[in-house]
């Protein structure tokens, strides 16, 4: 069951919320309309059209009572889960009951000092998402039965829900509440998925991600599956001292290159690393390239993935729940691997993913060199449209190479040779025996940013 776990407490959230504010909105409006019902004198109501024999008939008149009632959206849910195993729509039906209620008060109001009021019929329509007009109508007779008690004068008039008070106060209030419940769900979740992301083992989430992609997380596993690029990163990735890489040593890490301009490297569930083509391209050492994986490391580290994944589902979850759009949730589904390429980390988790990448740098070479290289180079690339598309998600590239040169100052951490890109993937090339050493006379034919071979 814990495949279940992190989707579960978001759904929980979700639904507790929903509940919640759903019940307030009835509570009230019940006790309001209970109140109202009160206050009217003791009317004869019937569906039927039989005028009474034993009354004198003064005078009938047509009238009529509505009420517009937007959908409650936790019992739009009950009801949609109805729909889908089957059996009455018991939460709808409440909803209509009670509009039912309101529009007949309405009527009744209409029909002041009628003793009478028969063949009552109703009718309702849907105004567009979530609104529902209920009107219904009668013949109110005035006899010489009075009606007795009541207050009428208290009475609501019969406005239909129109709102007497300003449209920019009623809208300024309107989005206030509704972000203010946006942020507290958001939050609320927030520490849900924290915790839970920090508490489902490595194992736990690649059975997940494997479910959920077979073929990018299990079928990829193989090296016969993997470009010799990716199998070159992978090896660099296995070349860590286990001990630099933190709790994410746990991970079987894989590495899959996405032919795509954007320099862009991201850390998905289970432990795949994308690294974007273009970054193959900008980087030149080694050391440079494991600066950015040792970054997507150090976010294992803090199971950042995890967590920005979680919010995500919130997000979307929340979004198609508030404008009753499930399409949103099937195109996010869809698109999630780009979503996650394109995910944000707080400024503390990059920090620390920093800091990670230093460590590794560390342990592999003996030095830091070349760390902030590659934000360097974006820092001073920054207008062409490309690394304005990285820009969007990983702001300030001049920051961060001020940061990673004031945290290895701090540490004392030495600044040594870098080692050569193509050279040090020529020479895996030659040391995994995926080509003969005579054949590197040809430099450009095995070209790293090349995945075709
Ligand atoms: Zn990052």
């Amino acid at each position: 069951m814990e495949e279940f776990f992190l989707p579960g407490i978001a759904l929980t959230i979700l639904i507790g919320i929903a509940y919640l504010t759903g019940r307030l909105a009835d509570a009230a409006h019940e006790r309001a309309l209970a109140r109202d019902e009160t206050l009217l004198p003791h009317q004869y109501l019937d569906s039927g059209d039989a005028v009474p024999e034993h009354v004198t008939l003064h005078d009938s008149k047509l009238v009529t009572g509505k009420v517009v009632i937007a959908e409650d959206r936790f019992r739009n849910l009950l009801a949609r889960l109805r729909i889908f195993v089957g059996g009455r729509l018991a939460a709808h039906e409440a909803t209509v009951t009670r509009a039912k209620r309101d529009a007949v008060l309405r009527l009744r109001t209409n029909a002041k000092g009628a003793s009478h009021i028969i063949g009552l019929r109703f009718d309702s329509s849907e105004l567009g998402r979530g609104m529902i007009e209920v009107i219904v109508s009668g013949t109110a007779l005035y006899t010489d039965h009075r009606p007795t008690g009541g207050k009428p004068a208290a009475l609501p008039d019969d406005g239909v829900n129109i709102s007497h008070r300003n449209l920019l106060a009623e809208l300024v209030s309107g989005s206030f509440a509704f972000l203010l419940i946006c942020w507290a769900i958001y939050a609320a979740s927030g520490f849900a998925i924290e915790w839970a992301a920090d508490s489902i083992s490595v194992e736990d989430e690649v059975a997940i991600w494997s479910e959920l992609e077979p073929e990018l997380i299990a079928g990829h596993r193989l090296d016969s599956e993997r470009s010799i690029p990716e199998r070159y990163l992978v090896d660099l990735i296995n070349s860590i001292p286990k001990e630099a890489i933190g709790p994410a040593q746990a991970y079987d890490f894989d590495v899959l290159i996405i032919p795509d301009d954007t320099p862009n490297a991201a850390a998905l569930p289970g432990g795949l690393i994308l690294v974007h083509t273009g970054m193959l391209e900008l980087v030149d050492s080694e050391n440079e390239l494991l600066s950015i994986l040792g970054h997507e490391i150090g976010h294992y580290n803090g199971r950042d993935h995890l967590e920005g994944l979680g919010r995500e589902v919130v997000g979307v979850a929340l979004s198609a729940m508030m404008f009753q759009n499930d399409a949103v949730l099937t195109t996010w589904v869809a698109g999630w691997p780009k979503l996650l390429a394109d995910m944000d980390y707080s400024r503390s988790q990059e920090l620390d993913a920093d800091n990670w990448s230093l460590k590794i740098l560390m342990a592999k070479y003996g030095h830091v060199a070349e760390a902030s290289r590659t934000f360097e180079k974006l820092a001073s690339m920054q207008g062409g449209h490309s690394v304005m598309d990285y820009l969007a998600t990983h702001p300030h590239p001049q920051d961060r190479v001020n940061r990673l040169n004031k945290m290895a100052e701090d540490q004392g951490l030495p600044i040594g040779e870098p080692v050569d890109l193509q050279t040090a993937f020529e020479n895996y090339l030659v040391r995994s025996g995926e080509i003969p050493a005579s054949a590197l006379e040809d430099r450009h034919q095995y070209n790293l940013t090349n995945t075709g071979n």
